[in-house]
């Protein structure tokens, strides 16, 4: 049934759609709101708050049709933010008050952001040096973040402090906290960042000035952020995993389609090996990603420990999801480079998947220390 309504909303909001949204830079307001009416925002959401009750691998089949049947990126991209940032953070670390206030509304279309990096902390994250200082019975927060998507149309935003400075902490990993924060703030500034692609959906540098927030905004314990961020790290991979497979399979349709009808010289040019093998191969290695993204958020599902998965899964989506993109831009020849025929738009869009949620640096190097125990190379 998922797959049925995601297929039926991506046949509405197909790739000239998106083509004249991420021209526009304008938010897919209709494309939003169709999505909260068929309830997708809620899947992550118990019933008895409102939502559907079902899991990661139920968001993974949302995500990766709408994505691979017309809409792209953001087939993925509006269903991270807000259910998966916003709405996994406060079910799985918030307190019952925090759970009664927020997830209802997670699943009627509430809109959160994640305030996660920070600009000289970077992939560090332990480097974060937002300050919350306790002040009477709650936080005043001053800080400064990086990149946060969403930040201007958020009612709500995941907010990663320090309440002990690193310097201070027994552990590196002590001292971390997160907050829920309304929004908006006049104690949050937000400064938007001209970026390559995804220009549907804005990113900002926030400034945070003597943000006063309550101590029963801190979602889990007093500086254990730290472990809080970890167990939301494995779905956000699957979800960028599921949008580097359906822009694979995206592409690759695109591209089959072109390749049975373009002739230059006597046959197709599908024909000619040099453009059937790359997609062949591309197609093979999408499927076993997706398997292995399928397995990963079984395991999460289960509330086993899923973190091997999520991170080969996303380092084997990353590269099969670019090579099929890469691979389709090429079949189109000249027209690949086109704005009128897409390909180009995700290219821009499967080139963020490397570099977000988690670089595919700092997913190798888990791979490399957790799976396969080898030094920690940094
Ligand atoms: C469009 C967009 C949207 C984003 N949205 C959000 C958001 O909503 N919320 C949020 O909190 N963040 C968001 N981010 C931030 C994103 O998660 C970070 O950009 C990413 O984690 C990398 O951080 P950095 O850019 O500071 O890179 P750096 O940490 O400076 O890394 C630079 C390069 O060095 C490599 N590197 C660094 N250390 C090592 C090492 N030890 N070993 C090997 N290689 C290493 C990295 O892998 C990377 O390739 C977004 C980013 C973009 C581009």
């Amino acid at each position: 049934m998922i797959v049925e309504a995601a297929s039926d909303i991506a046949e509405d909001f197909g790739p000239e759609y998106w083509r004249t949204k991420d021209r526009e830079h304008e938010f897919p307001e209709d494309f939003w709101l169709t999505l909260v009416k068929a309830g997708f925002p809620g899947i992550l959401v118990p019933e008895e708050y409102g939502g559907g009750g079902l899991g990661m691998f139920e968001m993974l089949l949302a995500m990766e049709t709408l994505t691979s049947e017309g809409c792209g990126l953001a087939g993925m991209w509006f269903l991270v933010l807000s259910p998966v940032f916003g709405g996994l953070s406060i079910l799985k670390h918030g307190s019952k008050t925090q759970k009664e206030k927020y997830l209802p509304r997670i699943a009627e279309g509430m809109e959160f952001c994640l305030a996660l990096t920070e600009a000289d902390a970077g992939t560090n994250t332990l480097n974060t040096r937002t300050l919350a200082v306790k002040e009477g019975d709650g936080y005043v927060i001053n800080g400064q973040k990086m990149f946060i998507s969403g930040a201007d149309r958020a009612s709500g935003m995941v907010l990663v402090t320090r309440t002990t400075p690193l310097e201070e902490t027994e552990k590196r990993t002590f001292g971390l906290s997160l907050f829920a924060v309304d929004l908006p703030d006049q104690a949050v500034e937000i400064v938007p960042i001209e970026k390559h692609g995804i220009n549907y959906s804005k990113t900002f540098e926030v400034y945070i000035s003597d943000l006063k927030v309550s101590a029963d905004n801190m979602l889990g314990d007093v500086g254990k952020g730290w472990y809080l961020v970890l167990d939301t790290l494995n779905p956000e991979r699957m979800a960028f995993s599921a949008g580097a497979y359906g822009l694979g399979l995206l592409a690759i349709r695109k591209a089959v389609e072109y390749a049975k009808e373009r002739k230059v010289f006597q046959n197709p040019i599908g024909s000619h090996q040099a453009i059937q093998f790359p997609l062949a191969e591309a197609k093979a290695k999408i499927e076993a990603a997706r398997l292995l993204n399928y397995q990963a958020a079984w395991l999460y599902d289960q509330g086993k420990h899923c973190g091997a998965e999520a991170n080969m899964a996303k380092v084997a989506a990353v590269e099969a999801g670019t090579d099929a993109v890469y691979h389709a831009l090429q079949a189109f020849g000249g027209y690949g480079y086109a704005v009128e025929y897409d390909v180009e738009r995700w290219w821009r869009e499967v080139n963020l998947i490397r570099l977000a949620p988690v670089t595919h640096q700092m997913a190798l190097a888990f791979i490399g220390e957790h799976v396969l125990g080898l030094p920690k190379s940094y």
